[in-house]
């Protein structure tokens, strides 16, 4: 595990970088457009990025489908940032606006916002509706987005 080598994608530009296991990802810049492959903050996703981002990373994907409209949304938003900062680069942080990306939405068949998505490797590891705080958060993913690695 520790020889391995992550697959990164760029959110800038969609290249899939290779990053050394023993290098800061966090410090790792793309090697195609040169932008920083974390910056600590959420990536927004759109229908053209989201399916590479979510199948072509090795590190967990979690993704907050939310509104403009949406108040639990807004509430959530800086706690996603928080939590966002503190666990780059384990996992990539992504947010899809369902006013602006409704096709996703219904692809996976949101219901009610904010809902959040685990991916790995492309497929839906865990999900959850509503309105977390920091502490829920990094509970939910420590059970979720950790399990398998830490062996
Ligand atoms: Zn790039």
């Amino acid at each position: 595990m520790s020889e391995e080598a992550s697959h990164i994608v760029c959110p800038a530009c969609e290249a899939v970088n290779r990053v050394p296991a023993g290098k800061n990802a966090s410090a790792a810049k793309c090697g195609r457009c040169h932008k920083p492959l974390f910056t600590g903050k959420p990536v927004a996703a759109s229908a053209k990025n989201f399916a590479k981002l979510i199948r072509a990373n090795d590190i967990p994907v979690l993704v907050d489908f939310w509104a403009e409209w949406c108040g639990p949304c807004k509430m959530m938003a800086p706690i996603f940032e928080q939590v966002a900062a503190e666990l780059e680069p384990r996992i990539r942080f992504m947010k899809v606006d369902t006013e602006a990306e409704q096709a996703l939405a219904a692809q996976y068949n949101i219901r009610s916002i904010p809902t959040l998505m685990l991916f790995r490797k492309g497929a839906v590891v865990a999900q959850q509706a509503g309105a977390t705080n920091a502490q829920g958060l990094r509970t939910w993913l420590r059970q979720h987005a950790f399990s398998e690695s830490m062996t």
